[in-house]
C-alpha cells in the first residue's frame, strides 16, 4: 500500500524540523559547555591571582591549602620553583612526599615560565577529570605557583542540566510544530490532489475543468500551466472537431460510396451513398462484417485481394439488386487506419452504362431510319438510269417517289436537329409573354386545310385570353406536333383543342377520335423512333420523333405531358406547363435526360 502524499509531506516536514532542532541543540550544548568551561576558567584564574597576591608567607603550606580549599570550594595546590608540591587540598596530610613532581604538568610549566597555565585533564593524584588554572606567585613567598582546580564533574553536571533544558525546549518546539506541519502538509496535499482531479477531468474530456492559480507559488504556476495547456488542447480539439465535421459533411454529400473496412473484414465507417449503391436502407454500423452487410462475392474478393497489398485494386462489379447496378469498385489498402484496413470506393456506372446504351440504340435507330429512304432513293435512281428515263409512263412516278423520300430524309434531319438543339446542356428558353390561346388558334388555322381535306372537324374550343411566360417558338412547335399527329392518326370524326389554367399552371389538350393507342404502347410513344404502327406512320410522313420533341419541350418548361387513349376510340394528349418558369429560365441537364 502506498503511503499517502499527506503522510509523506508530514513525515518529511517533521524530519526536517527534528534534524534542525537536533543540530541546533548539539551546537547549543557545545557552545554551553565551552562557555561553562570558560566561565570556570575565568573564576579559577581570578581566585588564583587574588590568592597569589594576597598570600602571606607560610610555614605550613599543607594546612594553608586545606584551609583555603575549604574556604573557596576549589582544590588548591601550592608548588615551588622546582615543581615540588608543597601543599594540596586533596592530598591527605603526610602523603605529600608520594606526590610526584609537577614541573612537567602543562599548566605548571606555563606558570613557572611566568604565564597563566591552563589544562583540562585527568588527575593522576585524585583520579578525576579536572580543570586546572595555575598562576605564578610573586617572588619571596616560598611558593612559585598557585594552582586552582575544579572537578570537571561539577561542570558536566551544570552542563547536563543545561542540556536537559535544551532538549526539553527542542522537544517542545517539535511538539508545537507538529500541528503546524500537519496543517501545511494537509494544505499542500489538498492542492496537489485538486490539481490531480483537474488533470483527470481534462483527461476524461471535460473541457471546462480549470485549476486554481492562487497563491502564485510553484503549485499556482503549475495550475496556470495546466489551464494554459487545457485552453490550448481545447482549441486544438475544437479545430479537430471542425475538421472532422467538414470531413463528415464531404463524405455524406459524396455521390460515390465510401466504406472503410478493417483487417478482419468489419466495417469501420460507411457513408450514405455506399449504402444506397449497395441497395441497403441504412449505412452499416461500425463492427458489422462487410460480407454479411452486402452479399457480393466479387466485392468480397476485391477487398481480400487489396488487403496487405501496396496498391489499389479495381473492378467493375454488377450487383444483382433490383436495379442491377453496375459499379466501378476501387479497393485501396489504408494501413494508417489499422492493420489490413482497406478503403472501398464505389462509383455508380449504371447511368453511364444506360446513357451509353441509349446512344448506341439511337445510332442504330437513326441508321435504320435513314437506310429505308436511302435504299429507296438509290433503287429508283438506278431504275431511272437503267432505262427508266425512257419509260414515260413510270418516270414521273419514280421521280415523285425520289422527291418524297428526300422530303422524308429532310424531315428526319430536321427533327433530329430539333432534338439535338433541345438536348444541348447549354440550351436556354427564349422566354416571352404571349397568349396561349392565340398561339393555339394559329396552329389550328394552319392545319385546318389538311384536316378539311381529310374530312375532319378541327376546332379550338372558345375561351378567354390565357397569358403565359414561355418560349413561344417551342410551344408552337409542341402544338403543331400534337395537332399533326391527331390529324394523321384520325380517319374520321373530329379533333378538339382545349386550353385552360389552374392556380400556377396552364394546360392544353388535343383530343381526337382516331385509331387510339393500345395501353401497352402508351408508355413508349414518347421514346425516340417508337411507333405503334410503323407502316402507317411512315406512309403519313412520320419520323417517330414528334412526341419525343413534345416531351422535351414540356420538360424544358418544367412541365409534363400525359396521354389518355383507348385503341380505336381516340386519344387525348395533355400538356401542362407552369405559367411562370420556376427560378427563371433555363433547363437543367437532368430534365434533358429525363425526356424520352
Ligand atoms: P410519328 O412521326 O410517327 O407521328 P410521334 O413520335 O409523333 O411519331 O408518335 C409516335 C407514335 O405514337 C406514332 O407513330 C403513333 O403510332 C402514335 N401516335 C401519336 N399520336 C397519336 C394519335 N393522336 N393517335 C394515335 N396514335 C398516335
Amino acid at each position: 500500500m502506498s503511503v499517502s502524499l499527506r503522510v509523506r509531506l508530514f513525515a518529511g516536514h517533521v524530519l526536517v524540523v527534528a534534524a534542525a532542532l537536533t543540530l541546533m541543540t548539539v551546537l547549543a550544548v557545545r557552545q554551553q559547555f565551552g562557555w561553562v568551561v570558560g566561565r570556570t576558567d575565568e573564576a579559577l584564574e581570578r581566585a588564583a591571582r587574588h590568592m597569589a597576591t594576597e598570600l602571606p608567607p607560610q610555614d605550613d603550606w599543607e594546612a594553608a591549602a586545606a584551609r583555603m580549599g575549604a574556604t573557596l570550594g576549589y582544590r588548591v595546590t601550592f608548588i615551588d620553583r622546582t615543581g615540588r608540591v608543597l601543599g594540596d587540598t586533596e592530598v591527605p596530610p603526610g602523603r605529600l612526599s608520594e606526590v610526584e613532581n609537577h614541573a612537567a604538568r602543562p599548566e605548571v610549566s606555563q606558570a613557572l615560565a611566568g604565564r597563566t597555565g591552563r589544562a583540562l585533564r585527568h588527575s593522576r593524584t585524585t583520579g578525576v577529570d579536572l580543570v586546572y588554572v595555575a598562576v605564578p606567585a610573586p617572588p619571596g613567598r616560598g611558593v612559585a605557583v598557585v594552582r586552582l582546580s575544579e572537578p570537571l564533574v561539577m561542570i558536566r553536571a551544570l552542563d547536563n542540566a543545561l542540556l536537559r533544558i535544551s532538549l526539553a525546549a527542542a522537544a517542545l518546539a517539535l511538539l508545537l510544530s507538529v500541528p503546524l506541519v500537519l496543517w501545511v502538509a494537509g494544505r499542500e496535499a489538498a492542492r496537489i490532489r485538486e490539481l490531480e482531479a483537474v488533470a483527470r477531468r481534462l483527461g476524461s474530456g471535460d473541457p471546462t475543468a480549470r485549476a486554481r492559480e492562487q497563491p502564485a507559488d510553484e503549485l499556482g504556476q503549475l495550475g496556470r500551466a495546466v489551464n494554459r495547456m487545457a485552453g490550448e488542447s481545447r482549441s486544438r480539439l475544437e479545430a479537430l472537431g471542425r475538421e472532422r465535421d467538414e470531413r463528415e459533411r464531404i463524405l455524406a454529400h459524396l455521390r460515390d460510396g465510401v466504406a472503410l473496412v478493417d483487417g478482419a473484414g468489419r466495417v469501420i465507417r460507411m457513408n450514405r451513398s455506399c449504402a444506397d449503391l449497395l441497395g441497403v436502407a441504412l449505412p452499416a454500423e461500425a463492427g458489422v462484417p462487410f460480407a454479411e452487410f452486402v452479399r457480393s462475392a466479387e466485392l468480397d474478393a476485391l477487398l481480400k485481394s487489396a488487403r496487405g497489398e501496396d496498391r489499389a485494386r479495381e473492378a467493375d462489379v454488377r450487383l444483382w439488386t433490383p436495379g442491377q447496378w453496375l459499379l466501378h469498385a476501387m479497393a485501396a489498402p489504408l494501413p494508417g487506419a489499422g492493420e489490413g484496413a482497406v478503403l472501398l470506393v464505389l462509383h455508380d456506372l449504371t447511368e453511364a452504362e444506360r446513357l451509353n446504351q441509349v446512344r448506341q440504340d439511337f445510332v442504330a435507330n437513326v441508321s435504320h431510319e435513314l437506310r429505308t429512304p436511302l435504299t429507296s432513293l438509290r433503287g429508283y435512281a438506278e431504275t431511272l438510269l437503267e432505262g427508266g428515263l425512257e419509260d414515260p409512263e413510270n418516270r414521273e412516278r419514280f421521280v415523285r417517289v425520289i422527291r418524297d423520300q428526300a422530303v422524308r430524309l429532310e424531315a428526319i434531319a430536321e427533327d433530329l436537329l430539333t432534338l439535338a438543339g433541345l438536348e444541348r446542356p447549354e440550351a436556354r428558353l427564349d422566354l416571352q409573354r404571349f397568349d396561349l390561346r392565340e398561339a393555339a388558334a394559329r396552329q389550328v388555322a394552319a392545319l385546318r386545310p389538311r384536316a378539311a381535306a381529310a374530312g375532319l372537324d378541327l376546332a379550338l374550343e372558345p375561351g378567354p385570353e390565357l397569358r403565359v411566360n414561355a418560349d413561344r417558338r417551342l410551344v408552337e412547335q409542341l402544338l403543331a406536333n400534337l395537332l399533326d399527329n391527331a390529324v394523321k392518326f384520325t380517319e374520321r370524326g373530329r379533333v378538339r383543342v382545349r386550353i385552360g389554367e389552374s392556380a400556377t399552371r396552364v394546360w392544353c389538350e388535343v383530343e381526337d377520335t382516331g385509331c387510339g393507342i393500345p395501353e401497352a404502347d402508351q408508355p413508349r410513344v414518347f421514346e425516340r423512333f417508337y411507333r405503334v404502327d410503323k407502316a402507317r406512320s411512315r406512309e403519313r410522313g412520320g419520323t417517330g420523333l414528334g412526341l419525343s420533341i413534345v416531351k422535351h419541350i414540356a420538360t424544358l418548361h418544367g412541365g409534363e405531358v400525359s396521354l389518355r387513349s383507348r385503341a380505336t376510340e381516340g386519344s387525348t394528349f395533355r400538356v401542362e406547363i407552369p405559367r411562370e418558369p420556376a427560378g427563371g429560365a433555363g433547363p437543367n441537364a437532368r430534365s434533358h435526360r429525363a425526356a424520352g
